[in-house]
């Protein structure tokens, strides 16, 4: 094995004033072949894998210190101290041990929670290519080590640390390590040896980001000995955010507690008026506290968002910011991408367009390269020279290859508009190969879609000549081509065919041709049109977006008429709407496009910035927008947005880096399935939280009402702690976990500002605590009545109102359907929690330990089924309820149910 020993000094080096023979041979490298595998290997081993030191996941243990720091366990601390001195010691035992038990299961949900998001962080791998025994491969940025090669491109992220040995146009953002705002332009030049680290123009940095151009560099440091690594380890700490719905309901919480206040002291005055044991009166305050605070809830939302971040990532998903699944569900206008997201992103050129008006057909179909030419109308002696010429360009200005995989199906690597173009040319024996060996590439202008079109230069035959192509209108524009060639183009267009178009100059590359301006000696060669056929199944996908009250609109780069065509197979255009493009929009005062938008379903030909426009002007119109985007000039779209959507397979790192959600198959359905998602969210939210407000107001109502009359306390103050935290503790998150009802794409979007607490909810609450609050309290007074011992009368109560809030979580199942309708086992969290609630309160009642503690004693049988069936009427009276609702709605509205 060779050693892979580098300079003694490694890592203290000033890389950027070093003479590039010293660099390559410091690192036992070469600029052609790279590192061997072995040798890569080795360092791998040597230097360690390319990765800052992930922040330590928190112990099982510390989150469940953590649970403790919170103002109710306070309370109860206080209350168990308080229930010690008046030498309660059972009672302050008991309290201890409900503590216990509702931090642990809080710690339990806490850290399955924050271990769900942890292993989503790891979805999103970084890949870079680089050069390995002589070959150009695409490896996990982990995988850099010193000495490698690495290539870089428009829109990729900087893995490592390194020199540049070849710079072509490269410009890099840099501000996240050094806050320059501006991207810096690279180069190779020399440099001294003082220069600071955001002038070191020869160097690029790990977590920068190259925004235009291409450069190939040598990797001169990873993990922690990059500068960002060196920057990591001063600050390692993790930023703990809440989004907006945990902010609403942590501020929720906190107006709760002044109200918990205010009944505390209401119920121990009143209390001490009807001549109540003062110690009683105090714990029984303290317990409805307990009851009315919602300190369960921002952990239960949390776990709700990683749930569905979860279910996202089932569904090709990969969310970034959390936030971003409640706003999913918020949001009425998707804007989206045409290519590769409503269409397949599998090109095939179809027609060519000579610069004799010629017009020619292709067949085959895919990127195997068997079909023929059908030359439309007479051909001439010089169509076949053409068609070389024109193909010629298409293969030497381009940056994919076609290859055939282990199965023989031939496949592209790159751009698929680019590969379209090889599989023609290879229709006609021509490979890419043999022509790039022929002749060499000598300089180049990479393509770019706010330039939109690419050049690149070569020897041939002792001339140099630069082939160009690009949209039409600026290659007809700077050729200063005829009519016709315009109208050619556009009827292909109106075909829903994307349209390039191709030309030629005897001389290198130029500013003329940088800028896109007219120039005599360009020479046009002719239009290729391909065909992108739209994806299957985006036709139900935006048919579900129109249900569900949110508009697709589609921005794309491509030509109006292209956009349009497709627009109209999938649905998005109807009857009545407008395409406009870039320039018309242009031309538009912000008034109007706000007039206009709502009518717009196509923009064509946008530059990334009227993304931005477009954005704003949606927004100002209190819509809650997505937007796609894959390029560098994305960026500033998709962190304008409400939610920013990166393709996984053609997005950049920097348009992945600037999106809240990453979709990996690029396709539209899947933001429709993702807002599902986010709407399946917020409604478990809701039923999580009725479920919880009916709870504990009917428990304040029964133990006010009683009270107030006069009666002794229905249930003893450690009954109600345990019912609040032990098992109605089991109960709530398992809503959470609540499948799809079926409608949720049937519904309007829920507007951002909806109060968590509207007026149908405060109705539903209305009917459910008053019904559980009288069954209750009516099976109280008639035991009372009766004059059965005083201890069976509150056991007897206590697991009465335990039942009723069981049935209680089956009525939050769902808003409007009956619960007999709803699978059981759909929600196996659901049985779980009510099989754990239901041998809790069983040990509660017939252990004699937890007699002592919990002032019980056993129940009869009898009496069990006469709780069960009492307690069950909460259910029966919501299920009416549901009925009626039903009835009112329509059979039309209520489809599932
Ligand atoms: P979109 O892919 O949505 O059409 P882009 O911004 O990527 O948007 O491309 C804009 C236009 O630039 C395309 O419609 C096409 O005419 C042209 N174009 C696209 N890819 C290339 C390329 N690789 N080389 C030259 N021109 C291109
Ligand atoms: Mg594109």
């Amino acid at each position: 094995m060779e050693p892979s020993t580098l300079l003694p000094d490694h890592g203290t080096s000033a890389w950027h004033n070093m003479n590039e023979a010293t660099l390559f041979d410091a690192h036992r490298s070469d600029l052609k072949s790279g590192l061997s595998s072995e040798v890569a290997n080795q360092r791998l081993k040597e230097f360690g894998s390319n990765e800052l030191p992930e922040p330590k996941h928190r112990s099982l243990f510390a989150v469940f210190i953590k649970q403790f720091q919170s103002p109710l366990i306070y309370l109860l601390l206080i209350a168990a101290s308080i229930a010690f001195f008046l030498n309660k010691i059972s009672d302050a035992a008991v309290i201890l041990t409900v503590v216990m038990l509702n931090s642990l299961i809080g710690s339990l949900q806490e850290s399955k929670a924050e271990r769900s998001l942890e292993s989503l962080r790891k979805l999103a791998k970084l890949m870079v290519t680089v050069r390995r025994d002589g070959q150009e491969v695409r490896i996990e940025a982990r995988e850099l080590v010193p000495g490698d090669i690495f290539l870089l491109n428009a829109g990729d992220a900087v893995g490592a640390d390194g020199r540049i040995i070849e710079a072509r146009d490269l410009s890099v953002a840099e501000s996240a390590l050094t806050g320059e705002s501006l991207p810096v332009r690279k180069s190779i030049s020399d440099i001294p040896v003082d220069t600071i680290l955001a002038e070191r123009t020869n160097m690029v940095y790990s977590g920068t980001f190259v925004t235009s151009g291409r450069g190939t560099v040598i990797v001169v440091a990873t993990g922690q000995n990059t500068e960002v690594g060196k920057i990591a380890k001063l600050t390692n700490e993790k930023q703990n955010l809440l989004t907006p719905l945990e902010n609403k309901i942590s501020h929720f919480g906190r107006t709760i507690i002044y109200l918990a206040a205010v009944v505390f002291f209401l119920i121990v005055g009143i209390g001490i008026l009807r001549g109540l044991e003062l110690s009683e009166i105090f714990m029984i305050g303290v317990s409805q506290i307990v009851s009315m605070i919602p300190e369960g809830l921002p952990v239960a939302i949390t776990v709700a968002l990683a749930v569905g971040v979860r279910r996202m990532a089932g569904k090709k998903a990969i969310v970034r910011k959390l936030s971003a699944v409640e706003t999913l569900g918020s949001t009425d206008i998707i804007c989206t991408d045409k290519t590769g997201t409503l269409t397949k992103n599998e090109m095939t050129v179809e027609a060519l367009y000579l610069p004799s008006g010629i017009s020619v057909d292709v067949t085959g179909v895919g990127y195997s390269p068997s079909g023929e030419f059908i030359v439309k109308g007479n051909s001439q002696n010089e169509t076949d020279k053409d068609i070389d010429q024109l193909l010629t360009a298409g293969v030497l200005c381009n940056d994919a290859r076609l290859i055939q995989d282990d199965k023989n199906l031939w496949k592209i690597l790159g751009d698929p508009t680019e590969g379209a173009l090889l599989t023609v040319a290879a229709k006609r024996g021509m490979h890419k190969e043999e022509f790039e060996k022929k002749f060499p590439r000598k300089d180049e202008i990479p393509f770019d879609s706010s330039l939109k079109l690419m050049a690149t230069e070569h020897q041939i035959d002792g001339k140099i000549i630069t082939w160009i192509k690009g949209a039409p209108e600026k290659i007809l524009h700077i050729c200063g081509t005829d009519e016709r060639a315009h109208l050619a183009s556009e009827k292909m267009a109106q075909r829903a065919l994307r349209v390039l178009a191709f030309a030629k100059i005897e001389g290198p590359i130029t500013e003329e041709i940088r800028e896109a301006t007219y120039n005599k000696n360009i020479v046009f060669l002719g239009l290729v049109g391909q065909m992108d056929p739209p994806r299957q199944e985006v036709r139900a996908a935006i048919e579900e977006c129109l249900n569900a009250g949110i508009r697709p609109v589609m921005v794309t780069g491509d030509h109006k008429h292209t956009g349009q065509a497709i627009g109209k197979v999938l649905g998005i255009m109807k009857s009545g709407d407008q395409a406009i493009d870039g320039a018309e929009l242009e031309m538009m005062s912000d008034d109007e496009l706000e007039k206009r938008i709502n009518h717009i379903s196509v923009f064509a030909r946008v530059h990334p910035d009227q993304k931005l426009r477009i954005i704003k002007t949606f927004q100002n119109k209190k819509n809650v927008v997505a937007m796609t985007g894959d390029g560098v000039n994305d960026s500033p779209a998709l962190v304008r947005a409400d939610v920013g959507v990166a393709m996984g397979i053609t997005g950049t790192d920097t348009a992945k880096e600037s999106a809240k959600i990453i979709i990996t198959d690029d396709n539209f359905s899947t933001i429709v399935e993702a807002v599902k998602q986010g709407r399946l969210v917020y409604r478990n939210v809701k039923k999580l939280i009725i479920y919880f407000f009916t709870t504990s107001i009917s428990e304040l109502l029964v133990l006010f009402t009683a009270i107030l009359l006069g009666y002794p306390p229905p249930l003893a103050a450690v009954q109600i702690l345990w019912i609040n935290l032990v098992t109605d503790g089991a109960l709530t998150v398992t809503l959470i976990m609540e499948p799809e009802e079926g409608d949720e794409m049937k519904q309007r979007p829920v507007p951002r500002e909806e109060p968590l607490i509207d007026r149908h909810f405060l109705r539903r609450m209305s009917l459910l605590s008053p019904t559980i609050a009288l069954t209750t309290l009516g099976y109280f007074f008639y035991s009372l009545e009766m004059g059965f011992p005083f201890v069976e009368v509150q056991s007897q109560t206590f697991t009465l109102l335990a039942v009723a809030q069981w049935f209680n979580a089956l009525n939050c199942r769902s808003d409007k359907h009956s619960v007999f309708r709803m699978s059981l086992l759909s929600n196996k969290w659901l049985i779980g929690g009510l099989l754990t609630g239901f041998l809790l309160q069983a040990l509660v009642i017939y252990a004699p330990f937890m007699n002592k503690l919990f002032y019980t004693t056993p129940i009869a049988f009898r009496d069990v089924l006469t709780i069960g069936v009492i307690g069950s009427l909460v259910l029966w009276v919501e299920e009416i309820r549901k009925l009626v609702l039903r009835r009112k709605a329509g059979p039309a509205k209520i489809l599932q149910s």
